[in-house]
């Protein structure tokens, strides 16, 4: 179970709003250049910017579907997303919040839509928006993560892991069978972070990232970051 968020975390959201194609232009005009010719760590090499850069926070502001009707079967969801929650958190600082309006990561307790006629047991989407939580807008991502219920408990364990991978930056897979992001797991999915997952995450959080800037109007102040994937990235299984 993570922390439940206190202020300063994840104040109430005030305003959500899409990005226009110009702001999205502009902001991608700000990206910094990665340093070509170096090897990322781990299986970085094989993660994708967004076209205004990186997007990841080493914050986040997490809510879980509730289940108006628990029994076993939903306990058994809960169990394996807590889990999976717990593993990042050594890693990242998650905070929950009731309202999902003050997420910035979502867990939904449902099948994901058949995507090119395949069907899976999760999937993470990707928005940016700008968010105004008491003060000037900020970049923001928000983090849809689709996970059916309907699996064993290891199963939802190892799904929810690599879709909150994917959801934390991690929007590539690893060509490695015992790391979360593997593109293909072998036949036991691993249920912890391996060392490559957690190389590759401290990485990606080193980068500059656009995410938690303010507007991107002209003469604004911005914190040196990355950025995430405009708009919304394609979304990953
Ligand atoms: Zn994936």
């Amino acid at each position: 179970m993570i922390p439940a968020a206190t202020p300063p975390d994840c104040p109430p959201v005030e305003q959500r709003r899409p990005l226009g194609q110009e702001e999205l232009r502009q902001l991608a005009t700000r990206v910094p250049p990665e340093a070509s010719g170096q090897p990322r760590p781990g299986y970085g090499d094989r993660l994708q910017p967004s076209s205004i850069g990186w997007v990841t926070r080493a914050v986040w502001c997490v809510w879980i579907e509730p289940d108006p009707n628990p029994d076993l079967f939903s306990g058994r969801w809960r169990r394996g997303v807590d889990d999976a929650l717990g593993r990042w958190s050594h890693e990242l600082t998650l905070r929950r919040v009731d309202n999902p309006e003050d997420a910035q990561l979502r867990l939904w307790r449902r099948r994901p839509p058949r995507l090119g006629g395949r069907a899976s047991w999760g999937r993470a989407l990707l928005a940016l928006q700008m968010v105004r939580r008491g003060g000037p807008e900020r970049l923001e991502p928000l983090v849809e993560v689709l996970l059916d219920p309907g699996q064993r408990l290891e199963g939802l364990r190892a799904t929810a892991l690599h879709e909150l991978g994917h959801g934390f930056g991690l929007w590539g897979h690893s060509d490695q069978p015992d790391d979360v992001m593997a593109a293909s797991p072998g036949p036991s999915p691993p249920v912890d972070l391996s060392p490559r997952d957690r190389l590759t995450l401290r990485w990606l959080l080193g980068r500059p990232s656009l995410v938690g800037s303010g507007s991107p109007g002209p003469g604004s102040a911005e914190t040196p970051a990355s950025a995430p994937p405009p708009r919304s990235g394609p979304p990953a299984d």
